[in-house]
């Protein structure tokens, strides 16, 4: 949480703040008014006007403010999905997509620059990792493409690049602020978090009792298949995942969303299709269906719709339910990593 010498200030809690003012000799009162004013989302400390140039200038020799500066932008023309690619202060960048639905906003935000998982049908996984964000820096993504659109945002979902729960900590807390009255409110219900399946933190954040939705990337009903495009499956297989996601509902009383990417050949056959409705039974799930998203260089086919809706057919016939996921901005590169891919290949150019 330290860039320099100076300490990350929207990553801290208001009561983190409050002790921070109290032990610098300031009044406690002052740290709310700073903690609303930094999850507005200013980027600097002249910009809190109602505070002192004293304090202002105090502050800002102790402190940094997190922010994500617009890098690149792309507008749908389908839809209104926009694609963000935000820099950071250290050149680091990494992708949002906003998306407008009926009841409001929701914003799709990166937990990593890059990921370690090397899952092989994603653009983010061949791009390997660089770094872990913090929580100001999810915070800044949610900040800027509200500024940039001048909306207020009602949801917020956890499946851009990186994996959330190998950066647990930082996701954690990212969560309390996110949802804190004093910060931008937005409720647990109105938050989703997507995982490649790391079981261990599965089990501790069903214990939590956190109300938000749990998406899993299954991909695959098998482990012949799913260690094949998933490494992690390697060390936790499918049985030991499905056991942790009963786990989770059956704790939480929430139902699990299941991702499955239907790749042609690989995973989208009538054998898998029941071998997954077999696995599922019992549990408390929804499985969203996701043609794969072409990405160069791994020799990948989506599934085409007649197989998609057989597939779909199969699992709802055996009491499963199952849909296909609408896909939105598919002229965007809005599937994770393409954008900062792409951006990546041309600055190498
Ligand atoms: N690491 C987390 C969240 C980020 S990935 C996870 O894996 O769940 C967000 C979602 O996009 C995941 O469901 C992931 O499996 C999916 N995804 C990645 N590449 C894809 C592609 N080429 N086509 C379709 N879905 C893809
Ligand atoms: Fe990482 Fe998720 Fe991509 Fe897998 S699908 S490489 S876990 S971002």
């Amino acid at each position: 949480m330290e860039r320099q010498d100076k300490i990350d200030i929207k990553s801290k809690t208001l009561s983190e703040l409050q002790e921070d003012f109290v032990s610098q000799g300031l009044p406690r009162y002052k740290a709310l008014q700073v903690y609303r004013w930094l999850h507005r989302g200013v980027s600097s400390f002249e910009e809190m006007t109602d505070q002192s140039k004293a304090l202002r200038e105090q502050l800002s020799q102790k402190y940094y403010i997190s922010v994500a500066t617009i890098e690149k932008k792309q507008v749908s023309a389908y839809d209104n999905t926009v694609k963000y690619l935000f820099s950071l202060p250290d050149g680091e960048c990494v992708e949002s997509v906003l998306m407008q639905y009926h009841h409001g906003y929701s914003i799709c935000i990166s937990t990593q620059v890059g990921c370690r998982m090397g899952c092989t049908f994603c653009a983010t996984g061949m791009c390997g990792f660089a770094r872990n964000l913090c929580p100001s820096e999810m915070l800044a993504q949610i900040q800027s493409a509200q500024q940039d659109q001048n909306i207020r945002i009602s949801n917020v979902v956890l499946m851009g690049m990186g994996e959330p729960l190998d950066n647990y900590e930082n996701v954690l807390r990212f969560l309390e602020l996110v949802s804190s009255d004093e910060g931008m409110n937005i409720g647990m219900r109105h938050i989703s978090l997507s995982t490649c399946g790391v079981v261990d933190k599965i089990y501790d954040l069903a214990d939590r009792k956190l109300q938000l939705t749990l998406s899993v990337s299954l991909h695959a009903p098998n482990d012949a298949i799913r260690s094949q495009t998933m490494p992690i499956n390697r060390k936790w297989g499918v049985d030991t995942l499905l056991k942790a996601c009963r786990y989770y509902s059956k704790t939480t009383g929430r139902r699990i969303s299941f991702e499955y990417a239907m790749i042609a050949g690989v995973s989208d056959s009538d054998d898998c299709a029941r071998e997954l409705a077999h696995k599922l039974k019992g549990t408390l799930s929804h499985v969203n269906l996701i043609p794969v998203n072409h990405v160069s260089g791994n020799g990948y086919q989506k599934s085409d719709g007649p197989r998609l809706h057989r597939f779909c057919q199969i699992l709802n016939d055996s009491g499963i339910t199952a849909t296909v996921r609408r896909t939105l901005g598919a002229d965007i590169d809005a599937s994770c990593g393409q954008l900062r891919r792409r951006h990546r290949e041309e600055v190498a150019e």
